[in-house]
């Protein structure tokens, strides 16, 4: 099928002294219906061609056009089909146009009768992609073209039609020829369409307009679109007032890293933004029973509810709030089924939470709950408590959702922030305890190496020193090497343990053996001094312990060692094991010695204590070592304590340690880490060094 020509332009060259004017689509509807609404009203049968740019246009009015055909058997309806819409001889014609004819970039409207003539021939104004987004409403849309009550135009326009009518469908010929001869005047029909005659207008028998009821019908349509452009202004107006109110408190809260300062200025915003009798806002987890109402906002003449205890956990309520994760509304509190229903399982019932109701007198009740990616936590609440109950708006819980997501960032970022001052002042601590270790490292090394430097310059420069002497010298300077030795030693082993740097070996142990091998290396140790009387109370048939054996001796070992330190020759040393629950025995190494004042019994524990301090220290040792034993008994789960009746009351250490079971976790507490090569060779060592 060819493409008919534009309507529009070939109206304007048959009526070159006619301008188009620019027409909104919003405007075409407004005529169009007046039109239509004419033939509806009128009593004559008027030919009616109306063409539809594209058929989902013609379908939002073809129950208009039934109604039309009830008044005409002369009407014509064109679209270009999309899905249905095809050439149809029903109640009207249908005409279906090639989707690339001229005439899907038109709005065509005839109505022309025996008193009433009017058309509407527009022609759509193509725009830049740009422009469409901005007139992204469709009665935005622009036409250009002839709107006119001039029967003349109107009945060259009905022509040009009639032969597309025709063109597209040849079958209604007959029924466009009485068309033609009942509504067209002769000068037009025995024109061309290619060359239009120049019409003399004077020779027309120009039936009178009735605009009246036309008038009345435009005027119904703009009113009814300026009534929408109100609407939609209000809309709009009430959409910048909350777009004001939701910036004005998020920049508020975001200057705060206070999270009471954020959640006060929240809700003396919103309450005011939204001028409720009450806006409260709680912190709270989802499985809170209570909280604490510790900032709220109140209108005048509103009591306090401020310091007040909520119910969470049997309060239906916010647990509704917790399952949908949603805002709740609730108009009118006092009817509401939630809060007259007696039956509710678990829950706070109906009554009760009618009396908390009563005692806030709330009347209507927003709950909106304050997320951060899932987690709850808190809840902003809104009661109105006048005499009448109110409606809350769609629009009024989207700005309380926004306002608490809001609340919901401010608060995380209070929370970064306080975590990372929590995470400045440690790292303080930790540069200051790591400046201490270099301090006292550095001299329990220097007064070691001192003592040897003095004893080897000595020998080196004077060579006529007594053999005795020279001895004396080079046993001084040998102690204080393995003083050295020790210190590093230990040193290293703490600094492993303390940095996870670790491999467990855990195994099934028998206590007895352990408790017998590091007894063996103590008295190696010691060999040649007199040590205290050490008594074994730990019994043969034990449970099996679930521990690291080398690391289990070091302890005991260090244990012992201490004991026989600081306990004179009179004295005594006993080795005990108790059972206090069935997943863990007890170890208790306790002497007779000098005993520990009651304000040292954590402190010993720590690295480089000695209670008489390095250089006067008489027993030797490192000052480590009770600090490695805490670090070892951590790595299996255990604890570690002392305990002793004060100053020369003998000391009693006491640690525990898993048995070995189903029953028992399977790892030790800290998480297991590769070893370094060095841990490991220092754990061969140390297995060949107890066999
Ligand atoms: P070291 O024994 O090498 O000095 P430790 O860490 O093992 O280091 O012990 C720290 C301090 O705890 C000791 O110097 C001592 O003052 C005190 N201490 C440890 N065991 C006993 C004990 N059995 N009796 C009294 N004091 C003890």
């Amino acid at each position: 099928m060819s493409k008919s020509k534009s309507v529009l332009t070939l109206l304007l060259q048959i009526f070159p002294q006619w301008r188009p004017q620019m027409y909104f689509k919003a405007s075409l509807t407004a005529l169009s219906h007046a039109m239509e609404d004419q033939v509806l009203a009128g009593s004559e049968e008027p030919l009616v061609i109306a063409s539809f740019q594209k058929e989902r246009f013609y379908r939002q009015e073809a129950q208009r056009y039934r109604r039309i055909s009830q008044k005409s058997d002369q009407v014509y309806v064109l679209a270009a089909p999309e899905t249905e819409f095809k050439n149809c001889s029903r109640e009207y014609e249908t005409i279906a146009f090639d989707p690339d004819d001229t005439l899907t970039q038109e709005w065509h409207l005839v109505v022309l009768g025996a008193n009433y003539a009017s058309c509407l021939i527009c022609q759509e104004k193509s725009v830049s992609t740009s422009q469409q987004m901005i007139d992204d409403i469709d009665n935005n849309r622009r036409f250009e073209g002839i709107w006119t009550f001039d029967r003349q135009v109107t009945q060259q326009a009905a022509y040009i039609l009639l032969n597309t009518i025709v063109e597209y469908r040849p079958e209604l010929q007959e029924k466009v020829d009485i068309a033609r001869k009942k509504y067209l005047h002769p000068d037009i029909l025995s024109q061309t369409i290619t060359q239009p005659k120049n019409i003399d207008n004077t020779s027309w028998d120009i039936s009178p307009n009735d605009p009246d009821p036309f008038v009345q019908r435009l005027v119904t349509y703009i009113q009814a679109g300026q009534y929408k452009l109100i609407k939609a202004n209000r809309s709009l107006a009430s959409k910048e007032h909350k777009e004001r109110l939701i910036n004005s408190i998020t920049t508020a809260i975001r200057l705060s890293l206070d999270p009471n300062e954020i959640l006060q200025i929240a809700v003396q915003k919103l309450g005011e933004g939204l001028g409720v009798c009450r806006c409260l806002v709680y912190r709270c987890k989802e499985t809170d029973s209570t909280a604490t109402i510790e900032h709220e906002f109140l209108n005048k003449g509103i009591a306090s509810i401020k310091g007040q205890t909520w119910p969470l956990k049997h309060n239906p309520l916010f647990q509704e709030v917790v399952e949908l994760r949603d805002a709740l509304t609730i108009d009118d509190a006092i009817r509401d089924p939630r809060l007259t229903n007696d039956q509710q399982q678990g829950r706070l019932s109906g009554k009760s939470l009618q009396i908390l109701v009563n005692s806030c007198s709330i009347l209507s009740w927003m709950l909106v709950p304050i997320f951060y990616r899932g987690r709850l936590l808190g809840m902003l609440e809104l009661h109105h408590c006048g005499s009448k109950t109110m409606t809350w708006k769609e629009d009024d819980v989207g700005l309380v959702n926004a306002i608490a997501t809001q609340i919901g960032v401010a608060l995380i970022q209070a929370e970064a922030y306080a975590n990372l001052q929590d995470l400045n002042e440690q790292l303080e601590a930790l540069d200051r305890t790591r400046s201490n270790l270099v301090a006292i490292t550095g001299h329990e090394l220097r007064t070691p190496l001192s003592t040897i430097q003095v004893c080897l310059e000595s020998l080196a420069s004077e060579p006529d020193m007594s053999p005795e002497l020279r001895q004396v010298m080079l046993n001084t300077a040998l102690e204080d090497a393995e003083r050295m030795r020790k210190l590093v030693q230990d040193f290293l082993t703490l600094s492993q343990l303390e940095s996870g740097r670790v491999e467990w070996n855990i195994e099934a142990l028998d206590l007895q053996e352990c408790v017998e091998l590091s007894l063996s290396n103590v008295r190696a140790r010691h060999k040649g001094t007199a040590l205290p009387k050490i008594e074994n109370h730990v019994k043969d048939e034990l449970p099996l312990v679930r521990a690291d054996g080398e690391w289990l001796v070091e302890v005991l070992a260090k244990l012992l060692d201490n004991a026989c330190k600081f306990t004179s020759q009179e004295g005594k040393i006993t080795l005990e094991v108790s059972s206090q629950t069935p997943y863990q025995l007890e170890v208790t190494v306790a002497d007779t010695g000098r005993g520990i004042e009651p304000k040292r019994l954590e402190t010993v524990f720590d690295r480089f204590y000695q209670e008489e301090g390095a250089l006067r220290r008489s027993a030797g040792g490192t000052g480590l070592g009770l600090a490695i034993c805490r670090q070892i008994v951590r790595g299996w789960g255990g604890k570690i304590w002392a305990e002793s009746q004060g100053k020369d009351h003998g000391s009693q250490f006491h640690f525990t340690i898993p048995i070995y079971g189903d029953q028992m976790p399977k790892e030790p507490s800290q998480p297991t880490m590769r070893s370094s090569r060095q841990s490991r060779s220092r754990a061969k060592g140390k297995r060949k060094q107890m066999s």
